[in-house]
């Protein structure tokens, strides 16, 4: 059992002020393999004042200096990738070699994308021609926030902090109370690396607890938040108070729409991405609207595919998916299969209870629901589980109808073969990202939402941006040299 009860405030491991257990429950096996402390008010204020006192020296700190010490966070990564990916396995369900070949990776990925355009970044640059002494200027905003869930804690925690500290921020990240183990890791290369103290800082803490003590923090400039649309909301509200800047990465209802002139692989790629982290990403595929030529033949590939996908323990070798995160969202998911069920969606692979051969753990059977109608629970609301909800489509202006109709808007999907319709279909579905015939957004490209997928641009010059304050400034004297710093 690993006995972690300490914080990461100002340079060093901290005792809480106020011991309260928490137990981290490995969901392959349900028992307990580990226990943190939840933080209280006097854990938060220690850290945002440790956060505070290093900001004006690290804001002022050459450029050049920053970035060496995020080359530095990569260099420990390298050395203790395999930690870090028995973590994540153990506390949040994903199989290991999905954790050392998808999840891990989230940190190399987005650090060296933000280095890139870190690098690309104009401090200080002239409005334009028009106002020669008018400068635009970027600083960082200060204390921030950051709170990560579960799902993809090592890409949350490298989506705020690299580019929080690359900014000139200090910061205190609170990790979802399911998954502590890795941002744990996660601050030990921080340390190792050389930050000054008081840059990084991690407490525990549930969001009842630290989640709203940092949200209402008067010396927390911003909250940057991943998580749940409810938990989004509440911490818009509490943020109010202090005027803090709020950025939100919420959940999704993805519609990945399957013209019948789509290439041969569309619809297994797309159960595969639904399944994908047992279906616990808020980019996911989750409805599957397909053109009605090909509708029948759709649902029996879906079915086969589903029936197919292996699931099993994280602490195994192989490609299977493992159990969602908790016995709270495997109920969840239950009582949406059940739903389904009941408002008359048909069922074609998986269903409800544990998949054969197990009696414990949180394992869920990979799902596919077929004639399922705009308006059902299944269709409206994120399962965050493994399960698909595939709906028949007409005409093109259709599928942008029934794609738009959701409170989510955060990846959309098409798969044709025919340009022109692929790009008019991107530029008329209402989400932050579309994502065409399997393509992957490029390097330095953002992640983010609309509507009730929250606003956050997370990534690239974006994501830098989104931790700095611009400043206009007139009267500029031209004449002196440009700082590198
Ligand atoms: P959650 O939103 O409750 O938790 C995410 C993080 O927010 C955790 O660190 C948590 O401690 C914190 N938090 C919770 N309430 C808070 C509050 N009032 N103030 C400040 N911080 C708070 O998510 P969850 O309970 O872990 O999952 C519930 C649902 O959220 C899932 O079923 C899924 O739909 C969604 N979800 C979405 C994402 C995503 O990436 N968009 C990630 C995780 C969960």
């Amino acid at each position: 059992m690993i006995i972690r009860r300490d914080f990461y405030i100002n340079g060093a491991w901290t005792a809480p002020a106020t011991p309260r257990d928490a137990q981290v429950i490995d969901p392959s096996t349900e028992d307990a393999c580990a226990v943190i402390s939840l933080g209280g008010q006097a854990d938060t204020d220690a850290a945002v004042a440790a956060a505070l006192a290093a900001f004006p020296a690290w804001a002022a700190t050459p450029r050049a200096e920053r970035r060496a010490a995020v080359v530095r966070i990569l260099q420990q990564y390298e050395r203790r990738l395999e930690d870090l990916s028995q973590a994540i396995s153990m506390e949040m369900g994903s199989p290991i070699d999905h954790a050392r070949g998808s999840q891990a990776p989230c940190l190399p990925w987005h650090l060296t994308n933000f280095l890139t355009a870190f690098d690309q970044m104009e401090w200080v640059r002239p409005l334009g021609p028009h106002a020669p002494d008018t400068m635009i200027a970027q600083e960082p905003i200060g204390v921030v926030g950051l709170i990560t869930p579960w799902n993809w804690p090592m890409n949350q925690i490298a989506l705020k902090v690299i580019p929080a500290i690359l900014a000139g921020c200090t910061c205190v990240l609170k990790p979802s109370e399911e998954s502590p183990l890795n941002a744990m890791i996660f601050a030990e290369f921080c340390h190792d690396a050389g930050l000054p103290a008081g840059v990084f800082n991690l407490v525990n803490g549930d969001g009842v607890g630290v989640g709203s003590q940092l949200s209402t923090h008067p010396d927390v400039q911003m909250i940057s938040f991943t998580g749940s649309t409810r938990a989004g909301k509440a911490i818009s509200k509490a943020a109010a108070d202090t005027l803090k800047r709020v950025t939100l990465e919420l959940g999704g209802k993805g519609a990945n729409v399957i013209f019948a002139d789509a290439d041969d692989e569309a619809v297994e790629r797309g159960v595969r991405h639904m399944m994908d982290n047992s279906g616990q990403s808020c980019n996911a595929p989750s409805r599957m609207l397909v053109q009605r030529p090909i509708y029948d033949r759709a649902v029996t590939v879906a079915a086969q595919v589903a029936d197919s996908i292996k699931v099993g323990s994280a602490h195994q070798a192989g490609d299977h998916i493992g159990p969602v995160v908790s016995k709270r969202q495997w109920d969840q998911i239950q009582s949406y299969i059940q739903k389904g069920i009941d408002e008359g969606a048909r069922l074609v692979a998986g269903g409800t209870g544990l998949p054969e051969g197990f009696n414990r753990g949180f394992y869920v059977k990979p799902t596919v629901f077929a004639d399922v109608t705009p308006g059902m629970t299944i269709e409206r609301e994120e399962i965050f589980g493994p399960v698909l909800a595939m709906i028949p489509f007409d005409t093109e202006a259709d599928a942008v109808r029934i794609a738009n109709d959701s409170p989510y808007g955060l990846t959309h999907y098409v798969q044709t073969q025919d340009g022109a319709k692929r790009n008019r279909m991107a530029l008329a579905l209402k989400a932050g990202m579309v994502q065409t015939n399997g393509r992957s957004r490029g390097a330095g490209a953002f992640f983010g939402g609309m509507k009730s997928s929250g606003r956050a641009r997370e990534g690239g010059v974006w994501g830098l941006e989104e931790f700095l304050e611009s400043k206009a400034i007139s009267g500029w004297d031209v004449t002196q040299p440009l700082s590198s710093e």
